[in-house]
């Protein structure tokens, strides 16, 4: 399940939840309980970082570490 951000128009507190596909609707403000919230962009989560560990694991050709970073 991806984590939101939300924004409440009502009394503006921000708060994050894990929301189903299809259910963003259904969303509702952690401190007043309004239905009148609005999704923000996450500036996290999405691509990640993680490609990025693998590409470097795989430079190395002598050992199987993937934090490889003695053997040369
Ligand atoms: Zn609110």
């Amino acid at each position: 399940m991806p984590l939101y951000e939300f924004s409440c128009r009502r009394c503006g507190c921000r708060f994050e939840s894990l929301v189903r596909l299809g259910e963003e609707k259904n969303v509702r403000c952690r401190s007043c309980q309004s239905e009148d919230v609005e999704k923000l962009l996450s500036s996290f989560g999405i691509g990640g970082g993680r490609s990025r560990l693998t590409t470097s694991s795989s430079s190395c050709g002598t050992c199987t570490s993937k934090s490889c970073s003695t053997c040369r």
